[in-house]
């Protein structure tokens, strides 16, 4: 796996400047939240994070390497986002293992990935079905199945778990974090809910239009916000 290091990051659409010089050291293996309300400018930096938006200042490591300009393909990382559009007319297992047809993997490796990521999921009797055959969680695990066939460095959530009813929901977080238990993956999962933020994470970015707020363990923040936004948002007497 590798750590991510995000050093005063700054994006600007056209003259407006969305992100104001963010600064996160992510380390290898670790569980970090980005939590902030709609618009604070999440989405963004984990687009950039993955290559999918260009970088306007600072810059974005992985591992050692550079990666202001490196192609998304070729920073060994994989998203999963809140309208994980599965193929309808693909099998769960074909809809997992797309990236590897993409690259012209072998079957003999296409095959034994799905089925590790399959065996991880829960999804092995169901490799066969179509997606309009599964409930939503079932589509859920298959998003996250197809990312756990490329075997990342680094693994980024968008939201992963926001069009799920509440029961489900909170039993998503729990697979995710047996997930990332057993892969051990860098992992950055972007939320606005406070409480996601605060049962998963190891550690919890809090931002604020475009800024970082404060940087902390579920707990620290919730003793010791460092002002009345995070001390509100987190939902600590300030
Ligand atoms: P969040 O994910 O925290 O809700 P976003 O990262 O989606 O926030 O958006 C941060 C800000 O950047 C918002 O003001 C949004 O309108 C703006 N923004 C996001 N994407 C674009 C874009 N492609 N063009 C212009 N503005 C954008
Ligand atoms: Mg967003």
């Amino acid at each position: 796996m590798a750590s991510v290091q995000i050093r005063d990051v700054r994006k600007a659409f056209g003259p407006v400047e969305v992100l104001h010089g963010v600064s996160i050291d992510i380390e290898d293996g670790e569980f970090v939240i980005l939590v902030g309300p709609s618009g604070c400018g999440k989405s963004t930096l984990l687009r950039m994070i993955a290559g999918l938006e260009g970088i306007s200042g600072g810059e974005i490591l992985i591992g050692e390497r550079v990666v202001n300009h490196v192609p998304p393909k070729e920073r060994d990382i994989a998203m999963v986002f809140q309208n994980y559009a599965l193929y309808p007319h693909m099998t769960v297992g074909e809809n997992m293992g797309f990236s590897l047809k993409l690259r012209g993997a072998p079957r003999e490796e296409f095959d034994s990935r799905v089925k590790v990521a399959a065996e991880i999921l829960g999804l092995t009797n169901l490799l066969d079905r179509y997606p309009r055959q599964l409930s939503g969680g079932q589509r859920q695990r298959v998003a996250m199945g197809r990312a756990i066939v490329r075997d990342p460095q680094v693994f980024l959530f968008d939201e992963p778990l926001s069009n799920l009813d509440a029961k489900l929901r909170v039993a998503m977080r729990t697979e995710i974090k047996a997930l990332h238990q057993r892969l051990t993956s860098t992992t950055v999962y972007v939320t606005h809910d406070q409480i996601e933020a605060m049962t998963m994470a190891d550690k919890i970015v809090v931002m604020h239009d475009g800024i970082v707020e404060q940087i902390g363990d579920p707990l620290g923040l919730y003793d010791r916000p460092d002002n009345l936004f995070v001390a509100g948002f987190i939902g600590s007497p300030a």
